[in-house]
């Protein structure tokens, strides 16, 4: 008889683990079936905020695999709008319900992989009863937000709550619709995943474009007319409204786990190992959004709700389920985004983390621009390098910057995976052309700063 895979979760981690393990098994070998609660399989919830704003027209372009390509060219028995209610591992059963039928049913599995992803922190404000409030996690999420963007009466004022990347992407986006949009930020900055002296190029370019920041406020309550929102209050006292997004961050989406007794580690997250399989339950894997993971510069587990490690992790859970050999090794932290022209990139260790960390350090800010000064359309970019003290490994990178500065991250990336010190650094041969870099790369000039700052701080 068949194996028997169930996986939870059709997007990016349970969908990558499911296609892997079906390329290494067929269908004698291994069932695969994979339920999912949404409308949507395999979607980019990346791509969500350009699909709001109008630059990517259809839903339809956000979807990679739709779900009768699973079930005709990858033989995945998947069920959609069917939500896993309970994990019985003594019976190595999941009880199902069809959201749409009503039906509940029993599905029995050899192996599991739990991908549940995240889902977003809805304070106790947030009263789901209150129509033009939203959380922004699936494409059903958007979906929600669109429509209500599209009905009448046509909203007019957006509040953001929170300025991490989502909520900057997503305040973008309704600017782009022609909202007026405040976003209102508790910290002293938005963007917290930077320092705050990045932040504040940060902030200066959301200004820019037209969204009025309000940091160092809470939001504390809803008011609303007829259901509809119609203001966030705040000690302040209240911004108007005609819809809210928030934008809060993430928690892992564990609760199904833990009932069934998966282990969760410190940050909440559920522990895996490096070949994403649930220690002590043999046959129960987790990847994605509802995973911690190691952070390969502190040392510690972290949780890091990104796609580019929800697809990784998935393939990993997929090609071991088929009877390969992989392992996820970790992250440091590489995420890049934009507002408007403006790239944000990050890599590494914020200087608050390396003091949490226990890192002894100099940090330095590097301002040149992003093409020879003299080619049309040279601009600054700031690189800012965190450098352990006092061998000089890298230990975090920063860069805010027009064209060319998200994806520079990825070469300080590199260096910092594999250990190189920003002494080192100075020599590296990265491609210079006027049209793309000055001389000196704005990634040398900084790594040349770093090297002062070290030797000036051993005197
Ligand atoms: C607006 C936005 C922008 C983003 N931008 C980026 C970016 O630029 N770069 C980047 O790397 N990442 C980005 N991300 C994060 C990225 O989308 C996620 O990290 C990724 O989708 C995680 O994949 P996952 O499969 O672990 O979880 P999810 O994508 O959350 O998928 C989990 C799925 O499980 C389903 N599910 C949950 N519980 C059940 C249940 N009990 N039964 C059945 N189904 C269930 C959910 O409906 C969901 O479809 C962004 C996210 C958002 C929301």
């Amino acid at each position: 008889m068949a194996q028997r895979l169930i996986v939870i979760g059709g997007d990016a981690a349970g969908m990558a683990a499911a296609s892997q393990a079906r390329r290494r098994r067929d269908r004698a070998d291994l069932e695969i079936v994979a339920f999912e609660r949404g409308h949507y399989t395999s979607y980019s919830a990346c791509g969500i905020p350009y699909w709001i704003s109008g630059l990517v027209p259809e839903p339809d372009a956000l979807i990679a695999r739709d779900p009768d390509t699973f079930r005709g060219k990858f033989q995945i028995d998947v069920r959609m709008r069917h939500e896993v209610t309970a994990i019985d591992l003594d019976r190595r059963e999941v009880v199902a319900r069809d959201l749409e039928g009503g039906r509940e049913i029993r599905e029995r599995f050899d192996e599991l992989v739990y991908a549940a992803g995240a889902v977003p922190i809805k304070p106790p404000f947030a009263r789901t009863d209150v129509g033009g409030v939203f959380g922004m996690q699936t494409l059903d999420d958007g979906a929600a937000l669109r429509d209500w963007l599209e009905s009448e009466p046509k909203p007019r004022r957006a509040v953001v709550v929170g300025g991490g990347y989502i909520g900057v992407e997503l305040a973008e986006a309704l600017i782009l619709r022609g909202l007026s949009v405040t976003l209102v930020e508790q910290a002293d900055q938005p963007m917290a995943t930077v320092d705050g002296d990045m932040a504040e190029l940060v902030a200066d370019a959301m200004t820019g474009i037209g969204i009025h920041i309000r940091t160092g406020l809470g939001v504390t309550g809803l008011e609303e007319r007829d259901g509809r929102i119609s203001a966030v209050v705040t000690a302040e006292g209240p911004i108007p409204a005609d819809v809210v997004v928030l934008g809060l961050g993430v928690r892992p989406n564990t609760e199904l786990a833990k009932a069934a007794g998966l282990p969760t580690g410190p940050t909440g997250a559920i522990r895996v190992d490096r070949r994403m399989r649930v220690p002590d339950l043999p046959g129960v894997w987790a990847a994605g959004d509802c995973v911690e993971c190691l952070h390969r510069v502190s040392g510690m587990p972290v949780h890091v709700p990104l796609g580019t490690h929800a697809n990784k992790q998935g393939r990993v859970a997929g090609i071991n389920i088929g009877g390969g050999y992989a392992t996820f090794a970790g992250v440091i932290g590489t995420a890049v985004t934009k507002v408007c022209d403006l790239e944000v990139g990050r890599t590494g260790l914020r200087e608050k983390d390396a003091v949490a960390a226990g890192f002894e350090f100099v940090s330095v800010v590097a301002e040149s621009t992003n093409r020879a000064v003299y080619y049309p359309g040279a601009r600054t970019m700031t690189v800012k390098l965190i450098a352990e003290r006092p061998n000089g490994r890298l230990l975090g990178a920063q860069i805010v910057g027009w064209s060319e500065a998200a994806k520079r991250i990825d070469a300080l990336a590199v260096a910092l995976w594999n250990g190189m010190t920003v002494d080192e650094m100075t020599s590296l041969d990265l491609g210079y052309a006027p049209p793309y870099a000055p001389v000196w790369d704005p990634v040398l000039i900084a790594a040349r700063k770093a090297v002062d700052a070290l030797t000036s701080s051993a005197r």
